[in-house]
C-alpha cells in the first residue's frame, strides 16, 4: 500500500519512461544545428511529404467534398471510436480485392497510418516482446516500440536484390518473444515494390512460425510501369494480416490524418486482437470526423486521371533522378520501382575527408544547401534517401550541386 506523502521542499517533476523511450531518430538530424550555405537556396529532398513543393496537389473534387461536408454541420460530433460505419464501408469497398474481401466490420479508422500502426503494434505486443521490422525501415516503427517497451529486431533488406528481404536472416531473428513480422511494401525509404514470389516467401516464414503480419501498405498501388502492387492479404488464405493504409500519400493529404486497418482474419485467429484494436481505438475516440466524412465520396468518385497523373509525375521524377545521380562519381542509386523514394549508396572510399553518410549529409547541406536524409536514420549506413517529389527544375539544380560537391570531394 502506498504511504501518505509528506510535503516536499523541492520540485522533482520527471519525464515518464514512455516519453523517454519515444525517440524518433529523425530528431538527431532536425535538432542538430546543421550549417547551411547562406548563398544558396535550400533544396530539401529529405521530407517525405508530397505536398511540400505545391506541385503535387490533391484533386479539386477531394477538397470540394470536404468543404461541402463541413457546411452540412452533420459531421461535428463524435463518430464511433472505430470510425463512421459509412466511412468504414467505403474503405472496405475501396480495398476489397478478389481473394481478400473486407467488410466494414473488419475496418478500423485511425489517425493516419501512423495511428493505425500504433494500434496494430500495441494490440499484438507486450513489453519485452519483439517485432520484426525491415532494415532499412521507416523510423516510426522503432519509435512506437520504444515508447512502449517493445523490442525490434531488424531483418536485412538486400540492395543488390532491389531491397528484397533476406529471408534466411529474417528466420534467424525469430525467437519465443517474437509476436509479428512487419512488412512495408511499397517501401519507404527504398522505393521498392515486391514481386508476388517474394511476398509468398515472406508469407511462408509467417506460416511456418505462425506469426501474424502487419503489412504497411500506405503506398498501395503506387507502383511504376512494369511493377505491380500485390496486397499481401490476397496471396494467402491462412496467414492473418493487419493491413495498414490511408489517404496521406495516394490522395496527397497527409495532414488530414486519416488511416485505416484492414483486419484480414483467418479462422478467428484474430478474434482477441480485433477486440484489442477496438478497445485501443477508444484512447483517442477515432480520427477527425470531417475527414472520415469524405471517404464514401472520394474513395468511389475521385477521377482516375488524378491518380494516373500523380503516378506519371512520380515515375518521370524517379527516372530523371536515377539518370542524373547515376552519372555522379561515387554515388550509386538503386532503381525505384514505386512510391516516392530513392536510396543512393555512397562509395565512401571515393571521397576525401567524408567519413560516413551523416558526414556526407552535413557537408552537402553546409556547402550546397541540398538536404538529403542519411541512411543511418533508417538503420543503414553509407546510403542516403532522396524524395523525388520536387518539380524537375528543382531536382535538376539539386543534382547539379550534388555532382559539383562530389567532384570537389573526390579523391582524384
Ligand atoms: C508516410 C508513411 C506512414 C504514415 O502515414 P500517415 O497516414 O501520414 O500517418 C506510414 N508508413 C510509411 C512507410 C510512410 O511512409
Amino acid at each position: 500500500m502506498s504511504q501518505v506523502q509528506q510535503p516536499a521542499s523541492t520540485w522533482k517533476v520527471k519525464m515518464s519512461d514512455a516519453a523517454r523511450g519515444t525517440i524518433n531518430p529523425l530528431r538527431n538530424i532536425t535538432d542538430a544545428k546543421n550549417k547551411i550555405n547562406p548563398d544558396k537556396a535550400v533544396l530539401n529532398l529529405s521530407i517525405g511529404d508530397p505536398t511540400t513543393f505545391g506541385n503535387l496537389k490533391t484533386h479539386a473534387f477531394v477538397t470540394k467534398i470536404l468543404s461541402e461536408n463541413a457546411n452540412t454541420y452533420k459531421h461535428n460530433g463524435y463518430p464511433p471510436s472505430v470510425g463512421y460505419e459509412s466511412a468504414r464501408a467505403a474503405v472496405a469497398r475501396f480495398t476489397s480485392r478478389e481473394k481478400a474481401t473486407i467488410t466494414s466490420a473488419d475496418v478500423v479508422l485511425a489517425s493516419g497510418a501512423s495511428g493505425a500502426l500504433d494500434l496494430c503494434i500495441t494490440a499484438l505486443l507486450n513489453p519485452g516482446d519483439n517485432l520484426l521490422i525491415p532494415l532499412p525501415a521507416f523510423s516510426l516503427y522503432e519509435c512506437i516500440c520504444g515508447s512502449k517497451g517493445f523490442d525490434v529486431k531488424r531483418y536485412k533488406l538486400l540492395a543488390e536484390k532491389n531491397w528484397e528481404a533476406d529471408i534466411a536472416h529474417m528466420r534467424s531473428l525469430i525467437d519465443d518473444r517474437t509476436r509479428a513480422i512487419l512488412v512495408n511494401n511499397p517501401s519507404n525509404p527504398c522505393g521498392s515494390v515486391y514481386s508476388q514470389e517474394h511476398l509468398k516467401e515472406i508469407l511462408a516464414i509467417a506460416e511456418e512460425f505462425k506469426l501474424p503480419i502487419i503489412a504497411d501498405e500506405i503506398y498501395a498501388d503506387m507502383a511504376f510501369k512494369g511493377h505491380t502492387f500485390y496486397p499481401l492479404a490476397t496471396l494467402t488464405e491462412t496467414v492473418p494480416i493487419l493491413a495498414v493504409g490511408g489517404l496521406a500519400k495516394q490522395f496527397l493529404v497527409p495532414g488530414w490524418r486519416l488511416g485505416w486497418i484492414l483486419i484480414h482474419d483467418r479462422n478467428n485467429v484474430f478474434a482477441e486482437v480485433k477486440q484489442g484494436i477496438m478497445q485501443l481505438s477508444q484512447l483517442i475516440l477515432g480520427p477527425n470526423s470531417l475527414t472520415q466524412s469524405v471517404l464514401p465520396e472520394i474513395l468511389a468518385n475521385t477521377p482516375a486521371e488524378f491518380f494516373d497523373g500523380l503516378m506519371q509525375t512520380l515515375e518521370e521524377n524517379s527516372t530523371f533522378s536515377l539518370d542524373k545521380i547515376s552519372k555522379i562519381k561515387g554515388l550509386k542509386p538503386v532503381v525505384a520501382q514505386g512510391a516516392m523514394y530513392q536510396m543512393v549508396e555512397i562509395d565512401i572510399s571515393a571521397f576525401n575527408g567524408i567519413t560516413d553518410d551523416m558526414d556526407f549529409m552535413r557537408k552537402l547541406l553546409a556547402e550546397e544547401s541540398v538536404f538529403v536524409l542519411p541512411g543511418s536514420i533508417f538503420g543503414l549506413k553509407n546510403f542516403f534517401r532522396i524524395v523525388f517529389c520536387a518539380p524537375i527544375p528543382m531536382l535538376e539544380t539539386a543534382y547539379k550541386r550534388m555532382d559539383e560537391f562530389c567532384q570537389r570531394h573526390s579523391i582524384n
